[in-house]
């Protein structure tokens, strides 16, 4: 089997979080879902490549499609969170945000019958107003995050000068941070889809918003 490292925040179209256009969750159950016939388009894509991926579930999404959750075990891709309602972390309190975190992870673990170490949080939504997003992390029982954007973000970025994957020590445990991928982009060498997101010269953008547009996370 080839070797990859790949992600998947599985999410529907409305889910835009920080820009004002996404409609609250007592709505969601009125509004056209595609998050079904996409993400199985997506493990598809997968099992032609022979590949596995982590998939970052919203607790919403793991309740109203359970299904699709026990589909990605089956098929070999690692479960985890991307939160329960999609709502940005410095918009929560702590104790709000802890809450949010260890209700997905339980509901992750109950549908998929395996454990949920990870967590992704929406938007990229940890910054320097949520100085307490580790402690609070690991105390709602995770052990890996990959939700700190090292570079300027609509809704996040954090600088914390760690591009690498690195070890967070807190009170109740040890976090794997994996922060998302980004590359240097000079003037010189800055590509079509790079120039879409990136502000100024020298500045750090993300591969991932790139080749997105830009979309929300
Ligand atoms: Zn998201």
């Amino acid at each position: 089997m080839p070797q990859s490292i790949f992600s998947i925040d599985v999410e529907d179209w409305f889910n835009l979080s920080g820009t004002g256009l996404e409609p609250p969750p007592s709505q969601w159950d009125r509004i056209e879902s595609r998050v079904e016939r996409n993400f199985r388009g997506l493990l598809e894509l997968l099992a032609d490549g022979g590949a596995t991926a982590t998939c970052f579930f919203l607790g919403y999404f793991t309740r109203r499609f359970p299904h699709l959750v026990r589909e990605a075990v089956a098929a070999g891709h690692e479960i985890a969170s991307h939160s329960y309602f999609h709502r940005l972390v410095y918009e929560m309190s702590p104790a709000e945000f802890h809450q949010d975190a260890l209700d997905s992870r339980k509901l992750l673990e109950d549908i998929s019958g395996r454990p949920v170490h990870g967590y992704r949080a929406p938007a990229f939504s940890v910054t320097e107003r949520t100085p307490w997003f580790f402690d609070k992390l690991a105390e709602a029982g995770y052990r890996y995050d990959s939700s700190v954007f090292s570079a300027r973000h609509q809704t996040g970025g954090l600088a914390t000068g760690r591009y690498e994957p690195h070890s967070v020590q807190t009170p109740a445990g040890t976090i794997t941070e994996f922060p998302i991928t980004t590359a240097r982009a000079e003037r010189s060498s800055a590509s079509c889809a790079t120039l879409r997101c990136h502000r100024s010269k020298n500045t750090r953008v993300s591969k991932n918003a790139c080749l997105r547009g830009q979309s929300s996370e």
